[in-house]
């Protein structure tokens, strides 16, 4: 394992590839009482604390062509964002991630390089959370098939978790994290333009949420959350759903995300961007009065005879467009 950097699955051993990675995912803390790890990787399954009798769950896989392209991201990024995935949707319910587990399916030509290179992300990625990877599994895959799927569990602290469903009317609706700016990364990516604005090429590869800002909201009395997966319109509107609400949406209060992005994409699809981009995992809650750390994005208010749902400056989304939506500001 020496010159590790030529090898593929199919030249070694599982135990070495374990052996080889096992380091790059140890976390800056051992098994404790106190970080919720009683015993981690290397028995059977890992054993965790569960304080307060109930936890969170919740899991994500990627899989290369379909979630990533080599080209565009490596192992480290692929590695990274997963776990980053997964904690956020913990901290979306007010919630600290208190373990990972971790499963690769690859087929035996995978380089050992990119395995390591995945192993090092996602460990760095765990450290950054304050957590650690409690076990996992790798598995042989058909040609051409590398898939990651991580499963994160996490600890509300005793509180009850912040639902979708508990936005009310006079609340306002706010964001702990940028918007729009993954989505303008992959819109340069795809377009050959990565190098104008690899800081937001940066965010694609490797969202960074705001983890802590989860259970801050949760102790800040937060009605409703959500972290921005598939852009703020649409987790926007699950949230409305949830809740029976509408939420509108203040273009004044948009305009600041649409212009940090325009300089790079131009002021049309930066506007789409913030709308509409994904994988930006920033978090969005509805509070009666918003902590320090979020950026007031619009009100909620009760269903009309439009029913529940987003509205940008009063006006409805109509179908795909965003016909209505004045940008001249
Ligand atoms: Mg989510």
């Amino acid at each position: 394992m020496n010159d590790s950097r030529d090898l593929r699955l199919a030249d070694v051993s599982e135990e070495e590839v374990l052996e080889h990675i096992f380091p790059l995912l140890r976390a800056d803390h051992g098994p404790s009482a106190a970080t919720g790890v009683l015993v981690g990787p290397g028995d059977d399954t890992a054993w965790l604390a569960a304080p307060d009798g109930r936890f969170l769950a919740t899991t994500d896989a990627v899989v290369l062509g379909h979630d990533w392209l080599d080209a565009w991201s490596t192992g480290a990024d692929v590695g990274h964002k997963a776990v980053m995935q997964n904690c956020a949707d913990i901290a979306a319910m007010g919630g600290v991630t208190t373990g990972l587990l971790v499963t690769l399916a690859a087929h035996a030509g995978t380089s050992m390089a990119w395995v390591t290179d995945l192993a090092r992300g996602i460990g760095e990625a765990a450290r950054e959370a304050r957590t650690s990877v409690v076990g996992g599994d790798l598995s042989g895959a058909d040609d051409g098939t590398v898939m990651v799927s991580i499963t994160a569990f996490g600890t509300t602290e005793g509180r009850d978790p912040v639902l979708r469903s508990g936005a009310r009317p006079g609340d306002v609706v706010a964001v702990a994290g940028g918007l729009g700016r993954s989505g303008a990364g992959w819109a340069l990516l795809r377009t050959g333009r990565g190098e104008i604005a690899p800081d937001l090429v940066a965010i694609h590869r490797r969202p960074a949420p705001p983890l802590s800002e989860g259970p801050g909201a949760a102790r800040a009395g937060a009605h409703a959350m959500i972290d921005l997966s598939d852009g703020l319109v649409r987790d926007a509107g699950r949230v409305a759903r949830a809740s029976g609400v509408v939420i509108d949406l203040d273009p004044a209060a948009l305009a600041p995300h649409v212009d940090a992005l325009t300089s790079a994409v131009g002021a049309e699809e930066a506007l789409t961007c913030v709308l509409t981009g994904g994988e930006e995992h920033s978090l969005l809650a509805t509070f009666a009065e918003a902590p320090d750390g979020w950026h007031v994005l619009g009100t909620v208010g009760p269903v009309d005879e439009l029913g529940a749902g987003v509205r940008v400056g009063g006006e409805p989304r109509r179908g795909g467009g965003w016909d209505h939506f004045d940008t001249s500001r």
